[in-house]
């Protein structure tokens, strides 16, 4: 499971300090430099490091803190405040165009668990949202994307709009939002093409969707297990494409977590989503608080 190295260390850190009545400023100060070195094993950019140091050591030697009653305890709120505002605050939920369809333009690397993110979110927006979702297969060039999307669909008895390969993404994009008007879909979910590297051509293409499809949210689907990767690839698309969320995938493998706490530091963008697991239901929304609870323990 993600962030187990993590949590052991945090959580081991902060025992320490939990019941002590007195906290001194060497207390604190130790703690965090064992809080940074656990941080950055877990791969947390080192920026995103340095500036939650900075935040919790002033909130942790304020006077409210040092004079309460339990000040162990006080200073373990704040480092988990501060981690929960750190990976997003508030929990970031799906756009919604009050006038259909809402667009979803899903984006990112191959491999990264785009298609199937695609189609886990479709699943749970008819289940939890009650929403009547449509899947475009606008992945042209990785060879057997369309037939995957599309087995996907059968398999959830939903939709998959598909002109096959041989026209442009841009050109299924538009008639799939066409289509979406007609039949009275209430969210198109774009899953457009990725490469093994991000590229100028990729971006191009990409940005051309956007462009016609206006979307309403353009998520960027990353592999939480490449660490450090993952946030220069969130980073890039950022630049791109302004993204309006990311979904982080297989955060249910045994990836250090320095992704998941880094991407919304790095690149403002919130996590939305996190995918834990490879069935169709193993999408889960990101709660940055609970999330900074299971790391804390
Ligand atoms: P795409 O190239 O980005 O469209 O990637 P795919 O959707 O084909 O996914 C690549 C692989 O990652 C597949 O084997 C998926 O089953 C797997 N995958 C996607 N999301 C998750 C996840 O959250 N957890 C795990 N364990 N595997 C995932």
């Amino acid at each position: 499971m993600a962030f187990e190295g993590l949590a052991e260390r945090l959580q081991g850190t902060l025992t320490k300090i939990r019941g002590k009545g007195k906290v001194s400023e060497q207390d604190v100060k130790e703690m965090m430099r064992e809080v940074r070195l656990a941080l950055l094993e877990a791969d947390v950019n080192f920026k995103v490091v340095k500036q939650f140091i900075a935040n919790v050591r002033e909130k942790a030697l304020g006077q409210d803190v040092m004079k309460s009653l339990t000040p162990g305890q006080q200073v373990i709120k704040v480092v988990n405040e501060e981690l929960t505002s750190l990976m997003g605050g508030e929990q970031s939920k799906i756009a919604v165009n009050n006038k259909p369809p809402t667009v979803v333009m899903m984006v990112g690397l191959q491999g990264a668990g785009k298609t199937t993110t695609s189609a886990k979110l479709a699943n749970h927006l008819r289940k939890k949202h009650n929403r009547k979702p449509m899947l475009v297969a606008a992945d042209i060039y990785r060879p057997a994307a369309i037939k995957q999307l599309e087995t996907l669909g059968k398999q959830l008895s939903m939709p998959v709009f598909s002109l096959g390969d041989q026209v442009s993404p841009v050109e299924i994009a538009k008639q799939a939002i066409e289509e979406a008007k007609k039949e009275h879909y209430d969210y198109v979910l774009i899953d457009t093409a990725g490469r093994l590297h991000v590229d100028e051509q990729l971006m191009n293409e990409l940005q051309q969707i956007k462009e016609i499809a206006k979307p309403d949210e353009v998520l960027l689907v990353v592999d939480a297990m490449t660490g450090q990767d993952a946030v220069n690839v969130a980073e890039s698309f950022n630049e791109q494409l302004d993204l309006t969320g990311v979904v982080l995938t297989k955060l249910d493998g045994d990836t250090r977590g320095g992704a998941a706490i880094s991407v919304k530091a790095v690149t403002n963008t919130p996590i939305k989503f996190a995918g834990m697991g490879e069935k169709i239901d193993q999408l889960e929304p990101f709660h940055p608080e609970r999330m900074a609870s299971r790391i804390l323990g």
